[in-house]
């Protein structure tokens, strides 16, 4: 069993290369942001209360997202790991995944980390929002405020898992291929 958290800031990449790692690592990929914008999408009562949340670029509420990640989490056993992308995004949120992984004698093996510099960040989801659909790729004032949630609420975390020597940062600036191979490389060596 692993189970790897991919970390970084919104724009970085995360979802692009979990959708590489899942098949290369048979892992399950769970997206909190996927999920949360299929029940947008379905209108059903979690993606309606977490909606103007997700719009403004705030995060959405620990209770709401910790028992939405707990859910996916036990929908899948017999899984051989898994890939969590976008949780956790707060100190709250990685005490109660370790908490929960211990009730399964499971545990966080790594989390890896695409560093890049906002800027560059900022200018690659204002092109995602011309395709994505995306409320929050759209707005520049939206986008900023997500990097603000981020400095504050979920850079935090870098220190919390240095502390557990499971913390792995990656250059996240590179073409595709490039990025998979440095996150491989990581993966491996565990
Ligand atoms: P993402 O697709 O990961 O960029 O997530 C899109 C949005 O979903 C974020 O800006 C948050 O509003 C919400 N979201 C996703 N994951 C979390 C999380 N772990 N905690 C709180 N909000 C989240």
């Amino acid at each position: 069993m692993i189970n790897i958290v991919l970390f970084g800031k919104p724009g970085a990449g995360k979802g692009t290369q979990a959708e590489f790692l899942k098949e290369k690592y048979n892992l399950t990929h769970i997206s909190t942001g996927d999920i949360f914008r299929y029940n947008i999408k379905n209108e059903t009562a979690l993606g309606l209360e977490a909606k103007s949340y997700i719009n403004k670029g705030d995060l959405v509420p620990d209770s709401l997202t910790i028992k939405m990640l707990q859910d996916e989490v036990e929908r899948h056993p017999e899984t051989k790991g898994f890939l969590f992308d976008g949780f956790p995004r707060t100190l709250a949120q990685a005490e109660a995944l370790d908490a929960f992984l211990a009730t399964k004698k499971w545990e966080v093996t790594a989390t890896i980390a695409l560093e890049a510099d906002d800027e560059i960040l900022v200018k690659r989801l204002l092109e995602r929002g011309k395709t994505s659909g995306r409320p929050d790729d759209q707005d520049e004032d939206k986008i900023r405020n997500r990097y603000q949630e981020y400095n504050e609420k979920t850079a935090p975390l870098m220190e919390y898992y240095n502390k557990q020597n499971k913390f792995y940062p990656v250059n996240g600036i590179g073409s595709i291929a490039e990025i998979t191979e440095r996150l491989s490389a990581v993966i491996e060596s565990l």
